[in-house]
């Protein structure tokens, strides 16, 4: 488990050098750790290294690590798709969801989040390669979507995540996550207070970076390889 520790740390030196590089304001990229298929141990080791923010993608796998733990700084995040049929369990648990990109499910998770919890934070997944496999919605969509989100009073919404395809070239990397980040410049110009690109992972970091990501979300290189999904 110090290896958890130790990678945490090479990460966040990867993470300011990217910063440095790509000209955005130091300590403007935050770190979700992507905790999918991990054991409590596994957190535990990386929450006494200082990270709190955590990502999960099973609900059930996570619903038995978020009643293990108890930090009084830990803050989870649902990354995965979410079922109309769980959204009331997903807006009891987390204090964001990254994954929102069907009305139904909006309109669920605002009508389940507890009232003596704050909203639920929120972003809207948008699948900007436009791969039929892929979750989200697409970038023409949003303006319609945003709006209707922003009339719930129990969702806060806070911006835009992305998956995108699978690509090992930099540029290619690059120009999805920039059309993510435009995207959310152009809500920006209608109004919209967003302050949340959630977008990169292990492999896509420092292009995700390059283009304005403000949460990058990294599993591998905190926790090593994962043997499942
Ligand atoms: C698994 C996962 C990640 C993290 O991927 P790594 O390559 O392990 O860094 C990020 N985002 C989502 C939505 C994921 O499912």
């Amino acid at each position: 488990m110090e290896n958890v520790a130790l990678r945490l740390q090479q990460l966040c030196e990867r993470i300011n050098i990217a910063e440095k590089k790509y000209g955005r304001t130091p300590g403007s990229v935050g770190l979700l750790a992507v905790s999918k298929t991990r054991g409590v141990d596994e957190i535990s080791a990386a929450l006494a290294a200082g990270q709190y923010d955590f990502g999960e993608n099973y609900l059930q796998e996570a619903l038995a690590k978020i009643s293990a733990l108890n930090h009084p700084r830990l803050v989870w995040h649902f990354i995965g798709p979410v079922q109309s049929n769980k959204a009331r369990v997903i807006a009891e648990n987390f204090a964001w969801v990254h994954s929102v990109d069907r009305l139904k499910i909006a309109q669920r998770l605002d009508g389940m989040r507890p009232d003596n919890l704050p909203p639920l934070n929120v972003c809207i997944q948008v699948n900007i390669s436009g791969e039929a496999s892929k979750s989200g919605i697409v970038p023409g969509e949003l303006p319609g979507f945003a709006a209707e989100i922003q009339a719930m009073p129990r969702l806060c919404l806070r911006g835009l995540m992305t998956m995108p395809a699978l690509s090992t070239d930099f540029h290619q990397q690059r120009r999805s996550f920039r059309e993510l980040r435009q995207c959310m410049e152009q809500l920006q110009a209608q109004g919209y207070r967003l302050d949340t690109l959630s977008m990169g992972t292990t492999g896509d970091m420092e292009a995700a970076i390059a283009e304005g990501a403000t949460l990058v979300r990294i599993g591998t290189a905190i926790f090593g390889p994962r043997s499942v999904s």
